[in-house]
Order: structure tokens, then sequence, then C-alpha cells
């Protein structure tokens, strides 16, 4: 025998068909997995609790679900959900390279350590809000994929997406021989690639190194399918191509690397949920790989004489994923690490193209390491660090999670406290009802057939207009 449970059930003022369970539904799998994620989510503080708590909460969200505990725990194990199970993080896969050609600020410097890898320290000491480094432009800069439409259609900058256009063609800053346009003449100069990806369908096709019909049809996959990142790495490609030095490539080959493959094992270590709830597409692998192995034919099209292999295709992926602030890329901003309560914020200018400036948020010591989020940090701990893991592959234990999780940890200390208290409560009344046990006013409730098979039996006492149910959890 358990400790005794409490509910407070309504009857007096609901029709007697509402405690009747509607007809039940077997519920699919990944609708229970999306039904556990939609509560972690709610409250990540339930990410820790045990499997018949977790079924409890469950049930009671999804009243009509016939789900035992025991499948429960069975569907999120098989999706590697079970939080008694260690998450899988892929930090120690992901490898750098020195960086080529890297000019650093003079009041920033830049160390290997053995645990942290590649990291920026300040060279100085600033004041909050001193500006510490700026970088004036990307390294590789990306358009906003969902503007792909308008972009084609001369509607926004073809090269930076923007669409409030003004006298563009008045201004000459439409294109003489396609239908795109731009915002300005600094863009126009900018999209250095405009007319090897875009007009080469009126030359010989066979000399380019770009192909202008398969890029439309790669870049409409991509549209097509939300793909930022397929998107982003077919213009770093075709960015490295048309650099006849090298170096680009070079610089982007020593970005912290890692294959997607590896980085879609911790998404599936989530069921893929955590991606969906997110807003992305709900893929299991099979689908996953599919679009993988058809945007790499389609990638390849598109640069005859470039090809890349489909496991280099995937890790350019993983490489872009984990490196890009909102779609760009950065050579000395990629090397800041992580941390929830970041030293550093990184600021864009008025337009994406205009690079970004990083300021000191509090005031920082010479030596001390520069640290921005790559998450928000305003997000509890456990909802960070399932972001952090999945996104960036590694388990964050900075001072910030080991204090939240301490001050979570006293919460729940005093909250069993509080049980204990209730729980001495209920019991004085129950002592009381009992000796009531008599009185007219008591009577009992049958035993809900949908219960059968738990062999729970409820006793209740009725009072003015609720009825108290004592149930025994085993
Ligand atoms: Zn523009
Ligand atoms: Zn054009
Ligand atoms: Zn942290």
């Amino acid at each position: 025998m358990g400790i005794p449970s409490i509910e407070v059930l309504n009857i007096n003022d609901k029709p007697e068909s509402s405690n009747v369970p509607q007809e039940s539904v077997v519920p699919h799998e990944r609708e229970v997995v999306m039904g556990v994620m939609a509560i972690w989510k709610a409250d990540p503080e339930t990410e820790t609790l045990g499997i018949s708590k977790l079924h409890a909460l469950v049930k009671q969200n999804n009243p009509t679900w016939s789900l035992s505990e025991k499948r429960l725990k069975t569907v999120l194990k098989s999706f590697n959900l079970l939080t008694t199970s260690s998450q899988f993080s892929y930090a120690n896969e992901i490898t750098s390279k020195e960086t080529p050609g890297l000019s650093l600020p003079s009041t920033v410097r830049l160390q290997f350590t053995k645990n942290r890898g590649k990291g920026l320290y300040a060279a100085k000491s600033f004041k909050a809000g001193d500006l510490i480094f700026e970088e004036e432009s990307p390294l590789f800069f990306n358009p906003p994929l969902d503007h792909f439409t308008l972009m084609k259609n001369g509607m926004c900058c073809s090269y930076c997406g923007v669409t409030n256009l003004k006298d563009n063609v008045k201004r000459g800053l439409d294109c003489n021989v396609c239908s795109e346009t731009w915002c300005s003449g600094k863009c126009k100069k900018m999209d250095k690639l405009h007319s090897s990806l875009k007009h080469n369908i009126f030359g010989d096709t066979k000399k380019k190194l770009m192909n202008s019909s398969k890029w439309f049809s790669y870049s409409q996959f991509c549209f097509d399918n939300k793909w930022m990142a397929a998107y982003a790495v077919a213009l770093i490609h075709a960015q490295c191509i048309a650099d006849k030095t090298g170096l680009l490539a070079s610089q982007f080959d020593a970005f912290a690397q890692v294959s997607q493959r590896t980085r879609y094992k911790a998404i599936d270590s989530t069921g893929g949920a955590f991606d969906s709830i997110n807003g992305g597409a709900l893929f299991v692998k099979e689908q996953q790989e599919q679009l993988w192995e058809q945007g790499h034919r389609a990638f390849n099209e598109a640069f005859p004489g470039h090809e890349v292999s489909y496991e280099h295709y995937l890790v350019m992926l993983g490489t872009f994923n984990i490196n890009n602030v909102d779609g760009s890329m950065f050579l000395v901003q990629s090397h800041l690490n992580h941390h929830c309560q970041p030293n550093v914020s990184v600021v864009f200018g008025d337009s994406k193209t205009d690079g970004i400036k990083v300021y000191a948020k509090r005031s920082i010591g010479a030596g001390e390491e520069l640290l921005t989020s790559y998450v928000n940090p305003e997000h509890e701990q456990a909802t960070r660090q399932r972001e952090l893991r999945v996104n960036w592959g590694f388990v964050c234990s900075c001072s910030k999670c080991k204090s939240d999780i301490k001050a979570l940890e006293k919460r729940r200390s005093d909250s069993v406290a509080h049980v204990k208290e209730e729980e001495d409560h209920r019991n004085a009344l129950k002592a009381l009802k009992d000796s009531a046990k008599e009185g007219e006013d008591e009577f009992d409730l049958p035993v809900p057939q949908s219960s059968s098979g738990t062999g729970e039996r409820r006793k209740s006492v009725k009072f003015d207009e609720k009825v108290i149910a004592f149930k025994e959890t085993a």
C-alpha cells in the first residue's frame, strides 16, 4: 500500500455524462512523443519527472488516450527520450583547424585549449558597454531563403533580400540581363556571383563553373523544403569556386566542423519532436536521408567540375549549421565560445550586410575569455541544455547552469517538504471523515468502468459541493 492521493471531483454542477470517459483511442507513438514534448515545452522542469508522474500528466492532457505507463515507457525508450538514458552529444566529434589569413583585432587574442578548443580572450580590460571588436562584413553572407521567389521576380534585393526597393530602374540598380534588381549600389557591387550563377544559361554551359538553370532548380528545391542550410552551403561553395586563390575555401574548411549526420543523431534522440516544435519538419530517418541525397545530387548538377562527395556535402551542412549567425558566417566572431550568462553581446548593423559589433556586457578583465550565448539566456536551464546539446552537440556545464540546477534542486526539496506537510494535513482530515462515516451525507461513488483492470477502488465522502475521492496508489 502506498501513499493515499486525493482528488477533488466537481460532480454536482456538471451533467453526469461529463464524468463518463469519451471513447478511448490508442495514440500513435508519434502522438505520444508529441504529447510528452508539449508537456516538457510548457514546463521544462517536468523533463526530469519519473515515468509515473509523467504518465499522469500525459493522461491528464489527453483524457481519451488509452495509454499504459508501460507503453509510454517503451515509446520514450525507443525514441531515446527516457531522462535516465544518457542523451547523445557530439562535441568530441567537432573538429577545427587554425584559420588561414585570419587578422585579429588588436583587442582580442586567440587561444587554443585542450578542453575548449579555439576561444577568444580579451587582450585588455573593458568596461561594460565598450566596443570590443567589429567585423565589417561577414565572410559568407546568405540572404533569407524565404525571399527566393521575390528575388527571382525583382521584388527584393538580389543580394541582401530586403524588400523596400525604390526607383530601382531609375537609379540603374536593376540587372540588364535578367529580372533581378538590387537595393543599393553597395549590394550590386557585392553581388559578384550574380552573372555566373544566374546568366550563363545564355552561354556555353559546358565551359562554365556553375550551371544557372540547375542552380535555379537547386534553389527552388531548397525553397520548397524550407532548407536554408542547403541553400547557404551552395552559395558558399559558389564563392569558394570563384575565388581563384583558394583562401575562402580553406577558411571555410577551418570553421568548427561536424557532419550533419552526426548532428542528426542528437536531433533524432529527441524523436525529431524538438525540431518540429521549432517549426522544422518532422522527418523520420529514412526521409531525412532521402532529402540529403536528393539535395546532394541537385547540388552537384549546379557545379559541374566542382562536385563534392556526399559525406563532404553533409559536413558542409553541419558546419554551416553550427557556425552561422542569422545565416551569415563571420571569421572572428565564430571563435567565441558559449556561456549561458555571456559577457559580450553581438549586435548586427542596420543591414545584415553591414556586419556585426561585439560589445562588453559587463566589465571584463584582460585575459578573460570572451563568451557569447548561442541560445536565449532567458530560457530555462533544461531548455537551454536541450537546445545546446541538439544544435551544438555539448552538454553545458557553465556556472549559470550549475547555479540554476542548484536552485532547482532547492525548490524541489522545498516542495517535497511542502507535500509532506500536506500529507499530514490530509491524514488528519481522513481521520475526521472516518469518524463521520455514519452521517447521512456520505455515499459511495461507483467504481468507474474505465478503471477496470487497475484494481483501483474509490472511497468517498460527500461534502457540500464536492466529492473528495481517496484512492490508494500502489
Ligand atoms: Zn541589398
Ligand atoms: Zn541578372
Ligand atoms: Zn550553461
